[in-house]
């Protein structure tokens, strides 16, 4: 049976484990952390890995811990007037195939290795810092930091934004800062007075700034976005610094009451730096030899589509789909070639990296529009006005991926 290395336990290396186990690998999961967390915030999942993640089988544990928000609305963060919104709920699961939802990602992430934890094809190894690969004739053998090594017939990093593998393989540095701030807080709604608490997801878009706030754990908890323009000093891959409430309290002054009202009803926020690469620019950066880039590692962007996680998950299916087509797993495969295995990477790679360059830059575009000033803000927000949910519901991204919309649906 082949043997899948997965550098990364973070959503993209389990969804990758989970992905791979499913069509008949044997999984090893090397995670340098000492226990399997995800800190607290929120994601949103659109139908395109809505539907990856239900053909996993996860439907009904999903049921239990995501909120299925009925309207996505975009404001004003200035006047709090309401610029465009879009159907979500049955209108969006009709036309998709599966619903758009939104989830703390400790609860996404404790399903997955809830998930992986009952399959004995897979092993999780906490405490697993990898320290780089090396491609044998045979196979992947991987390096851990306690000089501890692991064998296997191809490797997949997963390893986030600021991958050591990435950096061995590709030798194209670190991330840069985008010089973008984002405060993020997570609040008990029934905590909030009641005009504070939403089952929507709501952006506001303002100079400089924008907030994105969405139910999470079934609609009891509240998660907030605020991203604001700013630099913090020191370690910018240390994702989760204290944040200083009235730093962002200062930045919002100018907004509208509900907008400052919800920042000043929050006591306690964590901080993320946020860093980017350009978009990925060919197949090159998604898989060199025996070794998958997958996730973050490949793909760093900022979360203005939020759409990060969700390209992770949906590499993790189409990589599983393209090695299960090439027979990797079948029960009767010999050892695979490494011109074989180049060649099966490479079909995954060609595939993907078109779809996460677009998303890459989508997101950057995002940016832009939503901090726009001036003259450029007024027009956003006629453009918004007119055409709403012509301009917000995004087919090419709901209803693409490695398992798109069937076309006759
Ligand atoms: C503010 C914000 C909001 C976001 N909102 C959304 C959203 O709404 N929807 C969405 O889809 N995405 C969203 N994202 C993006 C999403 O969080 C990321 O794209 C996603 O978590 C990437 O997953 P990953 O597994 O590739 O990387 P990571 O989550 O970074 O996981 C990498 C894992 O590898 C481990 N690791 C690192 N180095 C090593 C090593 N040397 N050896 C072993 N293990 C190692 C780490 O400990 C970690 O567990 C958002 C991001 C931010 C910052």
């Amino acid at each position: 049976m082949a043997h899948v290395l997965i550098a990364g336990g973070g959503i993209g290396g389990l969804s990758a484990a989970l992905a791979c186990a499913r069509v008949g690998a044997r999984v090893s999961v090397f995670e340098r952390s000492a226990v399997f967390s995800e800190v607290g915030a929120g994601i949103q999942l659109g139908p395109n890995v809505m539907r990856v993640l239900y053909h996993w089988g996860l439907k009904a544990a999903l049921a239990q811990v995501v909120a299925f928000p009925e309207r996505l609305q975009v404001c004003c963060a200035l006047s709090g007037g309401e610029l465009g919104t879009l159907r979500l709920g049955c209108d969006m699961a009709r036309r998709y195939g599966a619903p758009y939802a939104t989830v703390r990602r400790a609860d996404l992430h404790g399903l997955l290795a809830h998930t992986l934890g009952l399959r004995d094809d897979v092993s999780l190894n906490l405490s697993g810092s990898v320290a780089g690969v090396r491609q044998t004739g045979s196979g992947v053998m991987l390096q851990l930091t306690n000089a501890q090594t692991a064998e296997g017939d191809l490797l997949v990093a997963a390893d986030g934004g600021w991958s050591t593998l990435r950096q061995q393989l590709l030798k194209d540095g670190t991330p840069q800062p985008t010089g973008h701030l984002a405060y993020r807080a997570m609040v008990l709604q029934s905590s909030l007075p009641a005009h504070l608490r939403s089952q929507r997801v709501t952006a506001w878009l303002g100079p400089r700034l924008h907030v994105v706030q969405y139910p999470v754990a079934s609609g009891e908890w509240l998660n907030v976005v605020a991203i604001v323009h700013g630099k913090v000093q020191g370690d910018m891959s240390h994702w989760d610094h204290s944040a200083n409430a009235q730093d962002l309290q200062l930045a919002m002054s100018g907004t509208c009451a509900q907008l400052r009202d919800l920042v000043h009803a929050i006591d306690s926020w964590r901080l993320w730096p946020l860093s980017i690469r350009v978009p990925m620019l060919g197949a090159y950066q998604h898989a060199v030899g025996r070794v998958a880039l997958l996730g973050d590692a490949a793909h760093p962007m900022v979360p203005y589509l939020a759409q990060g996680a969700a390209m992770a998950i949906e590499d993790a299916q189409a990589l599983a789909q393209v090695l299960a087509d090439g027979g990797v797993f079948a029960p009767d495969s010999q050892t695979t070639t490494s011109d074989a295995m180049a060649d099966l990477l490479h079909d995954y790679a060609s595939q993907r990296w078109p779809r996460n360059a677009h998303v890459q830059a989508r997101a950057l575009r995002n940016g832009e529009i939503f901090h726009a000033t001036g003259v450029v803000s007024w027009g956003r927000n006629a453009v918004m006005r007119l055409l709403g949910e012509r301009l917000l519901d995004l087919p090419w991204l709901y209803g693409g991926g490695p398992l798109p919309v069937a076309a006759d649906r």
